[in-house]
């Protein structure tokens, strides 16, 4: 009987996986009871969930080390042609039992495994093979397998691999996991014509008529996410700098190109080697350093030790570049550079600290280039890239902390977000000012030096930086990097005489927990007359005194944030309130000026500052305002206030007022990236009869926008937003619209989205109904244009009845679509709504829906807090 269950349970799994190779096969067919016990109940603990589960992982850790690849990859020209290769995996283990590699393949993929020498017990299941009843001690597992495509990037004249966070498991068998680092050596078997580049160094290249076989040294100690390999058609220049060679490969065919960019691009990387040995103590870790520049490479780079993937846009900048393009591509440069040192040599135990390596690589890139930019306002230029966005989400109910948790590594994508991207970079500034520069550097050199070639978490760090520090890192980490949220705080004056006695600054949490989020940041204390004083402070607990205050005259008005530094939702007194809705644009540093913008509009999210008294402000100062960057911050607002948080009758009065501001702008600016601005502002807001007639004469080219070329995308768009309107000729415009568009796939879009745009309720139905079928969504962002004029504010109370069938559809989207389809799918959804009917709508789905996962959960409540806060600031 137990035999029988046992050949049972064995079945099973033979009936799950194509293959299965046995040795001892005569004996569990006998039924020697013990033997086909132990198969079986060696299998329970080995089932694992597809993908890399934090189980898998550290029981892993726990019992194998010593990890050793020995790869061969046959790469045909011939894409059609399948990757074929071999895999000698040695390591030791301390526990005997089964082995679990990952390998994202059906069965017929692997072709045979050995281990040990000898024929293996196999199963090929959920993404994994487990090899059975493997002893401990030194282990040799040897693996025939044929690669998928998926993470292979293969064309018709090159290929690379793209590993990051866990898709190594779909090109061959791994333990998948940053924390089983290993050593890799590597055989490419490619066609002759083709280069080969890798981690390591290549020892050999042996010609065989139209093939060749490339040997790679054996490399450093790395993360299976770092691995890498790129073969095809590429062109290689080589520089030496300080005795060190590098190599760029490139398949750029303007040579001339090639030549103007080489010096800049190795000279950068030079320098950023140069700083990060200077700051971090350690030489460069790596055996060689080369880099290659990839045509359409998903990313701007990937930190491969050794062989840094670029795309090759970033690195090859025309003549007519601007100034921020060449600060873009110095900053990526040192960002990559960077990555070799925090990321590649030092790795984080899990994804769940995957924010650490990102933030800290930026954190050093802005260090290695600023001093080079000195004409760029660097304070400014982070308070608009990461303020504003961090906000965004860490004053939802939605928000989540820095450091998440993470059960699966396929779900590594869900990780990602204004709060990694936006917040971490903000903190980590936070840190180095709470502890001071050199305390930082001195904590992150141990750091660095103590896990060389191995793993660490924050934790690890934040132990080290504790010892340097007075204040209790370990609590000050608990509030900003593992929970959400940011504090309230607020001013409050005390004078005699025209002279502060006192200036105290409160902090309060709006969850209700009581916490504090201690930072240091600068007050302003600003005048009437253009002066303006900063004062140190230091809010740890629920209050501090600044005294550097005492005896100052009066101030016109106080900015807890006025440096760009402090972290909050700073309430502003009402004198402070009411001198920046009198003389904004009195203030003539550019920074304390984008500062107040942030204040006050965060005043009008708290209900604190009518948004149509924000408007009036606007228009009177946007046109006195000269800082490019402050203009498209300040017109994302306008455009924001002005359909989500003002009334339709608010909106009919402030109209007209506002366009004819915008226009003017339109035709005074003097970039042309400012005028587009400008003109997309307006073309946004438009709505009175005046501006239509205006856009409609544009679109139909009678009237020209001076400066101003308009592309067909452009005006695509116009198209659009005219029918959106309702305009007369809607119909007629759409139709002639599709006619004008020549290029195949944007006329298909086009197609796609017009129905969205219709004045007829049936048609724009039709549309909404298609997206139910999973493969109406495949071109996402098809649909995300097609949603925000399904739910364009106009549109919006006809749109409610859509919204229902909207919510539930997002558990089938986070199954079936791209990691940010779900969060986008949403707030393209909400973007146009805050009606009240539409808020009761999210609010009964959410209740009813009690099941919903976590993650999702909070990214419906991220996307509906403007609908949510429309309810309390909309008058
Ligand atoms: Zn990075």
């Amino acid at each position: 009987m137990m035999g029988m269950i046992s050949a049972l349970c064995l079945r099973d799994a033979f009936t799950q996986t194509a293959r299965i190779v046995r040795l001892g096969y005569q004996g569990l067919l006998l039924g020697g009871g013990l033997a086909v016990l132990s198969s079986c109940a060696s299998e329970a603990p080995n089932s694992y969930a597809a993908g890399v589960s934090i189980e898998l992982s550290q029981d892993r850790a726990e019992t194998i080390s010593n990890v050793h690849y020995d790869l061969i990859f046959s790469i045909p020209s011939d894409v059609s042609e399948p990757v074929r290769g071999t895999a000698i995996i040695s390591f030791i283990l301390t526990r005997a039992g089964n082995v679990v590699l990952d390998f994202a393949q059906s069965p017929n993929h692997v072709l045979s495994v050995r281990a040990n020498g000898g024929d293996a017990e196999y199963v090929v299941k959920d993404e994994h093979i487990t090899i059975g009843n493997v002893p401990a001690g030194h282990a040799s597992v040897e693996i025939e397998f044929v690669s998928g495509d998926r993470s292979l990037n293969r064309q018709a004249e090159f290929m690379y691999t793209l590993f990051v966070p866990d898709r190594a498991r779909f090109t061959f068998p791994v333990f998948d996991q940053p924390n089983l680092k290993a050593r890799y050596e590597l055989a490419l078997e490619i066609p002759a014509d083709w280069r080969a580049v890798a981690n390591g160094e290549r020892l050999s290249r042996e010609v065989d008529g139209e093939r060749a076989t490339v040997l790679f040294r054996e490399t450093d100690f790395i993360s299976s996410y770092l691995f890498s390999f790129t073969a095809g058609r590429f062109e290689v220049v080589e520089q030496e700098w300080n005795g060190r060679t590098m190599a760029m490969y490139h398949r750029e065919t303007d040579e001339e190109r090639v030549q103007r960019n080489s010096q800049d691009i190795f000279r950068l990387h030079h320098d950023a080697i140069a700083w990060m040995e200077d700051y971090t103590g350690i030489p460069y870790p790596f055996e060689k350093f080369e880099f290659v520049a990839m045509p359409s490479f998903q990313y701007g780079g990937m930190e491969h030790p050794g062989a840094i993937l670029y795309r090759s846009e970033a690195l090859f900048l025309d003549p007519t570049a601007t100034q921020n393009m060449h600060l873009g591509r110095a900053s990526l440069i040192a960002h990559e550079t960077a990555h070799q040192w925090f990321g590649d040599l030092v790795t984080m135990e899990w994804f769940t600290d995957v924010w650490m390596k990102e933030t800290f690589a930026n954190f050093f890139a802005a260090k290695i280039v600023n001093p080079a930019f000195p004409e760029i306002d660097h304070d400014l230029r982070f308070l608009l890239a990461h303020y504003p966005a961090a906000y965004g989400v860490d004053r939802t109910a939605g928000s989540n902390p820095i450091r998440q948790p993470l059960a699966n590594l396929n779900e590594a994508g869900t990780l990602y977000g204004a709060i990694i991207y936006e917040k971490a970079p903000i903190v980590i500034r936070q840190l180095e000012r709470l502890i001071g520069a050199e305390a930082l550097r001195d904590g992150l050199r141990e750091y660095l030096s103590s896990y060389a070639y191995g793993n660490a978490d924050w934790t690890d760090l934040i132990t080290i930086l504790n010892r340097q520090s007075e204040d209790d890192l370990v609590e000050w980490s608990r509030v900003w990097v593992d929970e959400s949220g940011r504090p309230r705080i607020r001013s409050t004056l005390v004078t005699e005489e025209g002279l502060i006695t006192q200036l105290v600054l409160e902090q309060e949490d709006p969850a209700g927990n009581g916490r504090y989020w201690n930072q240091r940041f600068d007050v302003h204390l600003g005048y009437r007359n253009g002066e303006t004083h900063s004062l140190p402070a230091h809010l740890r607990g629920a209050r501090v005194d600044v005294t550097g205050a005492r005896g100052r005259p009066e101030p016109d008005f106080i900015l807890a944030n006025g440096a760009g530094v402090a972290y909050g939702s700073v309430r502003l007194d009402e004198r402070s309130k009411m001198f920046l809705l009198d003389s904004l644009e009195n203030i003539e540093q550019p920074l304390l000026r984008a500062v107040s913008w942030l204040t006050l509009w965060d005043a009008v999210l708290e209900g604190e500052l009518q948004p149509t008294r924000f408007l009036a402000l606007v228009q009177r100062v946007l046109p006195v305002e000269s800082v490019e960057q402050n203009v498209a911050l300040v017109l994302g607002y306008l455009e924001t206030a002005y359909w989500k948080y003002v009334s339709a009758s608010d909106r009919a009065g402030l109209a007209a007022g506002l366009e004819d501001m915008l226009w003017q702008q339109v035709e005074a600016s003097v970039s042309v990236s400012e005028r587009a601005a400008y003109f997309r502002a307006y073309r946004g807001i438009a709505i009175t009869e005046g501006a239509l007639e205006r856009l409609y004469a544009v679109w139909l080219g009678d009237v020209t926008v001076r400066g101003l070329t308009l592309t067909e995308r452009d005006l695509t768009t116009l198209s659009l937003e005219l029918a959106v309107r309702g305009v007369d000729e809607s119909e007629d415009i759409i139709r002639t619209q599709r006619e004008r568009i020549e290029n195949a796939d944007r006329q298909a879009e086009f197609e796609f989205i017009m129905n969205a745009v219709s004045a007829d309720g049936a048609a724009r139905d039709d549309f909404f109904s298609r997206l139910a079928d999973e493969s109406n969504r495949e071109r996402e962002t098809w649909v995300l244009r097609g949603l925000q004029y399904l739910h364009h504010p106009i549109r919006a109370q006809n749109a409610e009845r859509y919204l229902p069938v909207s919510l539930e559809l997002l558990e089938d989207i986070q199954r079936t679509g791209d990691i940010f389809f779900p969060e986008r799918w949403l707030r393209t959804t909400l973007s146009g709504h805050q009606s009240e009917t539409a808020a009761t709508i999210v609010r009964e789905y959410l209740a009813t829906h009690s099941e919903l996962p976590a993650r999702l959960r909070l990214k419906v409540l991220q996307a509906a807090d403007s609908l949510f806060r429309a309810q309390r600031v909309v008058n």
